[in-house]
């Protein structure tokens, strides 16, 4: 947790005992610097004048009490992204397939809380909006698992997805989800495009019911992830 970029982060206690928790009042000081035998970068130590305490910059991460070293964790998380599946990042790193199952969801809640964070923080306005599916699978062919996904289509910009079977079900979960997130006006109708599955409309119906949409189903071409 190297902090290269220019801004400057208004830091804060994490320790939820602390009476100055998260208060942006509160004087935040570096207090020297550690090595752990796991990870040989250097990790600042703070100090929480309000609370007279130390803390180590861990305490911000969802890897505080996690075996492996940040560097482990982004080993893994760039494998993941290069397209690599569990075993073989566990040959790679010569680890436990389980281990590398754990940074997996490790990294993956954490991707999605910030995800989350981000997109309550900004406020989004969705005005185009894309649903499609692609299929994948666990561990072999037979067992078929469907992502549904959603993005603002004019940006690109990922909104949400949900892992299911290629019913209304799911599309309900995904739908719920945007929901949540969108701002909703009275002002601007909703764009929406699928493919011609019919859970989308389905969905739609059942769970945006109140908001102004117009909904168009087009011959689209299924994603593979990489062209996303
Ligand atoms: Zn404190």
């Amino acid at each position: 947790m190297q902090n290269t970029a220019n801004t400057a982060l208004t830091l804060f206690c994490p320790r939820k005992s602390c009476k100055c928790y998260q208060s942006t009042e509160n004087k935040i000081t570096k207090d020297g610097v550690y090595i752990t035998k796991s990870d040989f970068e250097p990790r600042q130590m703070f100090y929480c004048n309000g609370g007279k305490h130390r803390f180590s910059e861990t305490g911000y991460s969802d890897l505080f009490g996690k075996h492996g070293s940040f560097k482990e964790y982004e080993q893994t998380a760039k494998l993941n992204s290069y397209g690599l599946g569990t075993d073989a990042i566990a040959d790679v790193l010569q680890k436990d397939r389980r281990t590398i199952e754990q940074r997996q969801k490790t990294i993956g809640q954490k991707g999605q809380q910030f995800h989350l964070f981000l997109c309550f923080t900004i406020g989004l306005t969705i005005i185009f909006l894309q649903m499609d599916e692609l299929w994948s699978y666990l561990k072999n062919k037979s067992q078929q698992l469907w992502v549904f996904i959603a993005l603002e289509s004019t940006t690109k910009f990922w909104i949400g997805f949900e892992l299911g079977s290629r019913t209304t079900y799911t599309a309900n979960r995904l739908v719920k989800g945007i929901k949540k997130l969108g701002k909703w006006g009275k002002d601007n109708i909703l764009k929406v495009a699928t493919d011609k599955l019919a859970a989308y409309k389905n969905a739609l119906e059942n769970i945006m019911s109140e908001i102004p949409y117009a909904y168009l189903q087009l011959e689209i071409s299924h994603y593979s992830p990489n062209t996303l």
